[in-house]
């Protein structure tokens, strides 16, 4: 008994000194689920430029450890976007550098949603607009897949808009009791025209008026994070502005496929769409 006490001394001590409040980056909050997030430690890389760390074919953000729970473990580490895709049963492989780190997810049961769009379309689109889609599709996933790397000191969001969160992330989806994608964002209901800020300083990197997300945004925060704002009234903002924590962007709406004024807000991690939660500070 004893002796483990004096065995889990040294860590404790370490948790300590090493804490939140001496941190120089402040993290996300990790969840080993799909959907979620890992925080791997590169253990046994020493150098001293930013190693290139790669999940399932997309690069993933790696930040100094200082400051962090981790640097007594290891120099650099990977923040990896986990999809809700991933298989529990099956060990997940990032690679940084030349080494190899394994992770397992724990499963996570999602809950079903079942919603009535009064625009049939949106639920069984035609032609023209499954082309019109697909368009939109490569143009968001080139804006999930830039990669910039500011001096990133908060992976955390503040809310982006005032509201009841309606419709948590990853919910199963049938749309006119059909099934269709899962919840890839966490909504927040509000009446129209209120604003919506930048909840963390970025580059507007993509503004359109698409098929099912409406008049949208999408925001570059650096090394393979970005934010998604959809269904807007009006957009404030363009292609390539800089923006600061707080600004507004824009004002809630109820444009592309919805059942009423809220705004669907995704983040995006290693071209991965994660829980949003994850990003708030409790
Ligand atoms: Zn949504």
């Amino acid at each position: 008994m004893k002796q483990s006490i004096l065995r889990g001394l040294p860590l404790w001590l370490g948790l300590i000194y090493f804490g939140p409040a001496f941190a120089s980056v402040t993290l996300p909050q990790e969840a080993r689920v799909p959907g979620g997030i890992a925080i791997i430690p590169l253990t046994g890389l020493q150098t001293d430029i930013t190693p290139s760390a790669w999940y399932k074919g997309n690069r993933v953000m790696v930040l100094s450890s200082e400051g962090t729970p981790h640097q007594r473990q290891s120099r650099w580490i990977a923040i990896a976007g986990i999809p809700l895709s991933a298989k529990a049963e099956k060990k997940q492989h990032l690679r940084a550098n030349a080494t190899s780190y394994y992770f397992s997810v724990e499963p996570k049961e999602y809950k079903a949603q079942y919603l009535t769009i009064k625009n049939k379309r949106h639920v069984e689109p035609n032609p023209e607009d499954v082309k019109r889609w697909r368009r939109e599709k490569a143009k968001m996933t080139a804006a999930y897949k830039i990669w910039s790397t500011p001096n990133l000191k908060k992976v955390q969001f503040d809310l982006p808009a005032q509201g009841p969160l309606s419709s948590p992330f990853g919910l199963k989806r049938f749309f006119n009791k059909q099934p269709r994608n899962p919840h890839s964002g966490l909504d927040i209901a509000a009446p129209h025209g209120s604003p919506i800020i930048a909840p963390a300083d970025g580059t507007v990197v993509d503004t359109g008026e698409y098929f099912f997300n409406g008049n949208t945004i999408i925001i570059d925060h650096g090394h393979g994070l970005t934010s998604m704002y959809c269904h807007m009234d009006s957009i404030d903002v363009e292609i390539g502005d800089q923006l600061t924590r707080g600004k507004q962007i824009g004002t809630i709406g109820k444009t592309g496929r919805v059942t009423g004024p809220h705004l669907h807000w995704s983040v995006s991690l290693n071209n991965t769409r994660v829980d949003p939660i994850l990003f708030l500070n409790k």
